[in-house]
């Protein structure tokens, strides 16, 4: 377990791409790339570019309710672009005790097999 410090991540190295990542999705404002550990046939994390605060879902405010639709809708559309709309899970990982590892919220889309 890992504890949300506010400093940088990973992920800012991803969107940055300082280093490589396997794009699925991405537009103005979110990116969709493999997960480097896969945990299922399709496995795809869908951030915010920016993160500006949320760090993880419990630092939810109302002004991020705009891009938590976003990353939610570009889950759909990175569950049909992987071929996999017809079934899938949506996950997010929130705190140390739900077993988050990167303070940059994610929703994690799993797909192409029953889990
Ligand atoms: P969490 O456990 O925080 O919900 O999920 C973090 C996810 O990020 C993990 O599934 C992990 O495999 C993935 N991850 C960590 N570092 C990297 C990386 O450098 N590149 C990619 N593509 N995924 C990563």
């Amino acid at each position: 377990a890992t504890a949300d410090t506010g400093g940088p991540t990973i992920f800012d190295k991803i969107i940055a791409k300082e280093i490589p990542s396997s794009i699925v999705y991405e537009d103005e404002k979110v990116l969709a790339f493999r997960d480097i550990n896969p945990q299922a046939p399709v496995h795809v994390l869908v951030i915010p570019k920016l993160r500006d605060g949320l760090t993880g879902l419990d630092k939810a405010e109302p002004r991020h309710a705009e891009i938590l639709g976003q990353l939610l809708y570009a889950a759909k559309v990175v569950a049909e672009k992987e071929g996999v709309a017809d079934g899938f899970r949506v996950v997010i990982n929130n705190g140390a005790e739900g077993c988050q590892s990167v303070y940059h919220l994610h929703v994690h889309v799993l797909g192409g097999r029953q889990n």
